[in-house]
């Protein structure tokens, strides 16, 4: 089978978050698997400071507006059956973020993709590479369906939604200038309450539609969930399927991991505890023999931060925990847990920043996980804390519900703790489950050898694509 990837992003090329480990990760494993794979990749800035040394394979001129945008297709072929396909276009993609600036997005960003989705296309074309399959991914890529229909190309089409949140809408006069015909602008259509939108055009015309976990497939089919385009989803619905994502067991490896003060395994699960003694040296957080909980993550309310302060702010009050919270994001929710480090200097420590090195160590050295999320496509925080024997609370929601086993007190079975309620209440009640559990050394441990044994890794959901793949190509 011939696949072609599109994304905006992918390891080690390109990053500003969950987006890019899924497609670079997918990458690898397709072609491990035996299959031909193309990358297509906007040629960034960063990309270019990273990878030099490119072929070149054929030269684009794309109109847009009344301009035609001369661009160039670079190539670079890591073996056989794996090339990735960079699209050049220095006055779109040389610049020194990917989507914006801290004062917002782009204002060019419909130019730029709309550009950069034609480009995958001739590119396509002009390299004859004759694909079976295009892997489209997030609204970047949502108007290539359209402009296949346009050309003689045959590959059918999957459109991954990583965060339905973000949608790529813009005024409808965007479609003129990048020469979209009038008759996709339509309810059915590309049309989203008067703009335009990139991941409804991706969902409306891709021939298959997938997101990051089984039940975020359902909840987006929801209006509590569907922002807005739970109405087309639910007209799609048979053609929407749920493969959730998985992690990288070289980076994520208690036994390997580099970052970490000790390694250890299921069989050596005591070297946790050196790592949680020199978290605490390192935050200045006595922590002696109370149960540890850690947060690493996006302070947003999407991560369910608010009800995550109020139920700590009722916790510290009453019970002797530590916690250690990573994160950046809004401010109020900085300034929110660093009131509360002020308040309980003892019990809770909040770093402030993005900090790779410190995340390892938290994951290690926890003795659980919050992950309160309001929603979650997929969530790595639970799988990462499972590897290290690090139990998660999780709110049940989207890949949280699919991955964590409730800790079930007839069978005594479970890898971490799930809550339904958004509420600080809920959350409450499940983390005061979860102390319960840590005082009976037997079963913790038990949990801890369930959720490390788990197996989220890669291989596991590229197999899955591929039979998608595979129905998506029979169904011809
Ligand atoms: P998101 O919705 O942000 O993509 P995920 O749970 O899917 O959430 O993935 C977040 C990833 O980013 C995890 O690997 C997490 O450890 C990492 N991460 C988030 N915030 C930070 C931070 N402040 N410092 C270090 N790593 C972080």
């Amino acid at each position: 089978m011939k696949i072609g990837i599109v994304a905006s992003e992918a390891i080690p090329f390109s990053k500003t978050g969950g987006l890019a480990d899924v497609t670079g990760a997918l990458f690898k494993e397709y072609t491990t698997l035996g299959e031909e794979t193309f990358l297509f990749l906007p040629y960034y800035k960063a990309t270019r400071e990273l990878i030099k040394d490119l072929r070149e394979e054929g030269k684009l001129k794309i109109k847009i507006g009344d301009e035609n945008k001369e661009g160039r297709i670079l190539s670079k072929e890591f073996n056989k059956n794996c090339k990735v396909i960079f699209i050049e276009q220095d006055e779109y993609f040389d610049r020194d973020k990917l989507y914006g600036t801290g004062d917002g997005d782009y204002i060019d960003n419909a130019e730029r993709f709309g550009f950069f989705d034609r480009a995958v296309i001739e590119a396509a074309k002009i390299l004859n590479l004759e694909l079976d399959i295009l892997h489209l991914n997030d609204w970047q890529t949502g108007l290539i369906p359209i402009f296949i229909k346009e050309t003689g190309l045959k590959p059918k089409t999957l459109f991954t939604i990583h965060n339905l949140a973000y949608q790529g809408n813009f005024p409808s006069t965007k479609l003129e200038e990048l020469g979209i015909d009038r008759q996709y602008f339509k309810v059915d259509g590309l049309e989203f309450y008067g703009s335009m939108s990139f991941i409804k055009s991706g969902i409306v015309y891709s021939d298959y539609i997938s997101t990051v976990s089984p039940t975020y497939a359902r909840e987006i089919l929801t209006e509590e969930y569907g922002e807005r385009l739970d109405g087309i989803l639910r007209v799609k619905k048979n053609r929407l399927k749920g493969i959730i994502n998985g992690i990288d067991y070289e980076v994520w490896n208690p036994e390997t991991d580099p970052r970490i003060w000790k390694n250890y395994s299921l069989n050596s699960i005591e070297g946790k505890s050196e790592n949680k003694a020199r978290l605490g040296q390192e935050l200045l957080l006595e922590i002696g023999r109370a149960p540890l909980l850690g947060f690493v993550g996006r302070l947003a309310t999407q991560k369910g931060v608010d009800i995550l302060i109020e139920a700590l702010t009722k916790l510290l009050l009453e019970q002797d925990i530590k916690v250690v919270v990573l994160g950046t994001g809004e401010r109020k929710f900085e300034e929110n847990l660093l009131e509360l480090q002020r308040k309980y200097p003892q019990s809770l420590k909040a770093v402030i920043g993005f900090d790779d090195a410190l995340a390892h160590k938290i994951y290690a050295s926890s003795d659980f996980f919050l992950m309160p999320s309001r929603y979650e496509p997929c969530g790595l925080g639970q799988l990462i804390s499972m590897k290290y024997g690090t139990l998660p609370i999780a709110r049940e929601t989207g890949g949280l519900k699919d991955t964590v086993d409730n800790f079930n007190e007839f069978t005594q079975f479970g890898n971490g703790f799930l809550f339904y309620d958004y509420s600080a209440d809920a959350l409450l009640e499940s983390i005061k489950k979860a102390l319960g559990i840590y005082n009976n050394k037997e079963i913790f441990g038990m949990m801890r050898g369930i959720a490390m044994s788990c197996d989220f890794s890669w291989r596991r959901s590229a197999r899955k694509y591929i039979e998608l793949f595979k129905t998506m190509i029979e169904e011809t």
